[in-house]
């Protein structure tokens, strides 16, 4: 395929025909693709089913419900976040006019991951095509029948010259990040980030790099132990563990954690009564590869060596890629399975004496995309927030700060650069272009052109001390 080719008539057609449109195009483009996605939602789940097993409630939850909000919270304040925003000017530049003028960055790539397949290929889509860009989506090869309805939904929707589904593997995601983009968004690891970034510098084209990492949860003596356990379940059993914002270490301060281990086990029959049929019966969701499903077994057998005991847990099969849900206690700093991103649905328990020690850890590491805390006390609640760093923090809650359109969803460095969703999304795609408009003749900055006699050394004195 010549990707050349494509770019050009993209930047192309950006030009002529999607720049210079009116803001009620982007707004109706936005309408047109929430239309398909109603009218397409058999369709999507049953794409997603055969790709990885997810059932149609859980389809409907994480991969629609998202889309539908952000395009109805877009549409509703497009009108303020787009256009031309005049901005006062200070005294010393007194007489002149500005603003800042929102214009589309362009042509832009967008990488999507496979673990909510179509959700996050669309989502950045919306925040371009508010933001009035072209858009280029390469979808993830692990998810085939999501990919490939993915491409119906761009012929549907779009000339191909203004939005494009290629498929293929990280060859192709390669030769794609070659061109001059004028913006990537990128959705997945953060070791693939790094390569994103690598090549995007080529060009010095902007990147938003949304990745993963470690999500650390704390759970403080008073907490209600119930609720957070239910909380905790079903944030981890989402997606069967496969999710960015998924609870990874969950560090439980010591005096509560046996009542928490039982109250999680509880949790996990109350949500899900059928569990073991579903297991059996192969509806449960699956990882999405053998290779995953490996790295996941050995994550688990290895933390078990190293002492951690199974409260929940058994019947892996990585054949099936089947990784029941599994709840690790005791388990250590040192543990394998607190070096890297699960990715699975295994819950690591850890003990605190005081805060400290987690706050202490977690500023060693990487900083987290999510931190959690389940907690009564407000002074923990916010010594937790004020002591840590993460690109989002949910108290008494996990994973809803993803879809809560109004706010910036993004990490910061290993977890992710710059921000998604809502108005953080349509400024990813978003030039803000800074418009000065000076008055003609005289101005206050000649008072203090050079030659520098003694008035303008006077001028230039007022001008630091006092505009
Ligand atoms: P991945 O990084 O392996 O793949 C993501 C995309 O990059 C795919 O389209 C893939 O084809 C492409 N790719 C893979 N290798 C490449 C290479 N060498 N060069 C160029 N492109 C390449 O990620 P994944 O396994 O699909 O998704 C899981 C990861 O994504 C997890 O780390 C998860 O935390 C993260 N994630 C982050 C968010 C977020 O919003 N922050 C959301 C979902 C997933």
């Amino acid at each position: 395929m010549d990707f050349q080719s494509i770019f050009d008539q993209q930047r192309a057609h950006f030009l002529s025909v999607v720049k210079p449109a009116p803001l009620r195009i982007r707004k109706e483009k936005l309408k047109k693709l929430r239309g398909w996605i109603m009218a397409n939602r058999k369709e999507i789940q049953h794409a997603v089913f055969l790709d990885f097993r997810k059932g149609p409630e859980d389809v409907d939850l994480s991969e629609i419900k998202p889309l539908l909000a952000e395009i109805d919270h877009t549409t509703r304040h497009l009108d303020d976040w787009s256009g031309y925003h005049a901005v006062s000017s200070p005294l010393y530049l007194l007489g002149s006019k500005s603003g800042i003028l929102h214009e589309p960055k362009g042509v832009t790539l967008i990488i999507a991951p496979w673990n909510f397949p179509f959700m996050l290929a669309v989502n950045p889509l919306i925040s371009a095509i508010a933001a009035g860009c072209c858009a280029v989506i390469k979808p993830s090869e692990l998810t085939p029948n999501t990919s490939a309805l993915l491409e119906r939904f761009a012929t549907d929707l779009f000339p191909p010259e203004e939005v494009t589904v290629i498929q293929g593997d990280a060859s192709v995601s390669q030769s794609l990040l070659e061109l001059k983009w004028d913006h990537i968004f990128f959705t997945g690891s953060p070791q693939v980030g790094k390569i994103v970034m690598a090549a995007a510098s080529k060009h010095l084209t902007s990147v938003t790099l949304e990745l993963g990492g470690q999500n650390p949860v704390v759970v403080d003596e008073t907490a209600n132990l119930k609720d957070a356990a239910e909380k905790l379940i079903w944030g981890k059993l989402l997606n069967n563990g496969q999710s960015c914002v998924s609870v990874n270490a969950v560090f439980v301060q010591e005096k509560v954690k046996l009542q928490l281990e039982v109250e999680l086990v509880k949790a996990f029959e109350k949500l899900y009564p059928d569990h073991k049929n579903q297991i059996t019966s192969g509806d449960w969701i699956r990882v999405v590869n053998e290779r995953h499903t490996q790295r996941i077994a050995k994550l688990v057998f290895s933390t078990i060596e190293s002492g951690a005991r199974e409260i929940l847990g058994g019947g892996i099969s990585v054949t099936e890629r089947m990784i029941p849900p599994t709840i690790l206690s005791d388990v250590t700093l040192e543990s394998p399975i607190l070096k890297e991103e699960i990715f699975g649905p295994v819950m690591p328990i850890l003990s605190f004496k005081h805060i400290d020690e987690v706050i202490g850890w977690m500023n060693s590491q990487e900083k987290p995309l999510m931190a959690y805390i389940f907690s009564k006390s407000k002074q923990n609640i916010q010594h937790f927030i004020d002591s840590t760093t993460s690109g989002g923090v949910a108290v008494n809650e996990t994973t809803l700060n993803f879809v809560h359109p109004g706010l910036p969803f993004g990490g910061v460095n290993n977890s992710g650069i710059g921000k998604a969703h809502g108005k953080a999304g349509f400024l990813a795609f978003t030039n803000e272009r800074s418009i000065f408009i000076q008055r003609r003749g005289l101005t206050t900055m000649k008072l203090a052109y050079p030659p520098y006699t003694w008035f303008k050394k006077l001028v230039i004195e007022v001008l630091l001390k006092w505009l």
